[in-house]
């Protein structure tokens, strides 16, 4: 039998590292919390086993600083390093460097990484596996066939980075005549972004939503998948709400491109969390990328399946398999994250500082999942995502009408939130409560 991990690294901060900790601490798994110096007082931080410091404030020092993480396993004598989400969670550098030094890396394996990360190869391999993906060029575009490339496609169309992540890397061209000075820019900015000038094309869908499935594999050929979610309430390409399951999709389309998704996991023995993200329009899905870590939005996917899958992310990490299987997921009821974020809702800036005071909201169906408390102060130099406050129902409208409690229950004084901008624009918004708006919605309702 293998044995379960006995301690783990916690290479992250904020909400996940916390939410990380707690899967550990209900299996018995002892914790490591590293922080940076801006980040002593970080809420895990003063409920883990152990904790060290890794480094100045500034990310690329610490958080981003892989011989200091793994020193820091080294020193604790810890087994496992969970990368949470964002700094290096998709980095295949990093996976190596994990499991060459003899630690295990929970997500999953450097060459799954790699093979995602590159977009070229990723849709290539959905392809072989038979799933859905936009029409496009099907490898790298050049000078030489552009404007043969996009004929075919026909405008308008996206030229992508391969290499390309946070939204970033996107150029839209509705004319052949645009066409091969926005290739030249496109290419300059992947170089100067990414390193990498490959970039690809695609169709540029104009009403798409977004709607993405998230999948775990054991790492030896078995994958299930856990249902999809609605991301499609987005600003600048960061979601801002997100929604278990998807409203308004045919069941048969809702299946086959999860059974898709599990397919592709199995051929690749995918190991641990991941969720392929899909542009969905006029009842088709088209595959964009694959995240191969958790996400952010898990929470719902947890709320209406039962699965906690941080816990599933352990438990294939140490080897022991998935605790379920397909037959046993049954996605029941609704449920709805709201990102809740230290910034002006009006402008969109970070508004760091100190919370004077915090309340939390409750009541039945309701989830906070945050690292603040009263006194605590959010430092300028990370993202600005103090917390997800999450709703559940037995149908959408219960989910919704819980979730507008919780916001008019929330308290957080002392720095901005985006709190207003959920209570009073996005969760009273008739046409988001009818379900289905697309990727677009928010930015034109906002006049952004
Ligand atoms: P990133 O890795 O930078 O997030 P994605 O490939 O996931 O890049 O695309 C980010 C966003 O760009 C999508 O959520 C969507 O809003 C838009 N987008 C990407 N491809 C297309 C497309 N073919 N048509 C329309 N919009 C697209």
């Amino acid at each position: 039998m293998t044995k379960m991990l006995e301690k783990v690294v916690i290479a992250n901060r904020g909400e996940i590292a916390l939410r990380i900790l707690r899967a550990c601490k209900e299996m018995g798994i002892r914790t490591v919390a590293v922080y940076s110096k801006a980040d002593r007082d970080l809420l895990h931080v003063r409920l883990a086993d152990e904790s060290v410091c890794i480094g100045p404030a500034a990310s690329k020092d610490s958080y981003l600083n892989i011989p200091a993480l793994i020193s820091a396993a080294e020193v604790t004598d810890a087994q496992g390093i969970h990368p949470g989400y964002g700094f290096l969670a998709e980095n295949a550098d990093f996976a190596d460097a994990v499991e060459s030094s003899g630690f295990t890396f929970i997500g999953p394996r450097a060459e799954s990484i790699r093979l995602m990360g590159n977009k070229v190869s990723a849709i290539e391999a959905m392809k072989k596996a038979g799933v859905p993906t936009v029409p496009g060029s099907g490898g790298p575009v050049t000078e030489e066939n552009a404007i043969a490339v996009a004929k075919k496609i026909g405008y308008p169309i996206i030229i992508k980075a391969a290499a390309g992540g946070g939204g970033r890397g996107m150029r839209v061209v509705h004319t052949e005549s645009a066409l091969l000075n926005s290739l030249f820019v496109t290419r300059s900015e992947a170089k100067a972004a990414f390193s990498d000038d490959t970039v690809y094309m695609e169709k540029f869908l104009e009403h798409p939503r977004h709607v993405e499935i998230q999948v775990i594999g054991d790492g030896k050929g078995k994958a299930i998948h856990l249902g999809d979610r609605d991301c499609s309430l987005q600003r600048r390409h960061q979601k801002v709400v997100e929604e278990a399951p998807a409203p308004h999709i045919p069941e048969k389309i809702r299946a086959k491109v999860a059974e898709s998704c599990v397919k592709a996991c199995e051929q690749m023995k995918y190991r641990g969390a991941g969720t392929f993200e899909f542009l969905y329009e006029n009842e088709q899905f088209y595959f964009i990328e694959m995240n191969t870590r958790v996400q952010v939005e898990h929470p719902v996917t947890e709320l209406v399946t039962g699965v906690d899958i941080i816990k599933e992310q352990l438990l294939v990490a140490s080897g022991k398999g998935l605790s379920v299987t397909q037959k046993d997921i049954v996605i029941r009821g609704h449920a709805i994250e709201c990102r809740i974020n230290a910034e002006d809702p009006k402008k969109f800036i970070p508004c760091p500082g100190k919370i004077n005071y915090y309340h939390a909201p409750g009541g039945p169906g309701i989830r906070m999942d945050s690292h603040i408390y009263s006194g605590y102060s959010v430092p300028p130099n990370y993202d600005s995502l103090i917390g997800k406050l999450i709703a559940y129902g037995p149908s959408r409208d219960v989910a919704f009408s819980r979730m507008r409690n919780a916001l008019d229950e929330i308290v957080v004084d002392g720095i901005k939130t985006n709190i207003p901008l959920h209570r009073d624009e996005i969760m009273r918004d008739a046409n988001f409560a009818k379900g289905g708006v697309d990727i677009h919605y928010l930015e034109k309702k906002l006049g952004l």
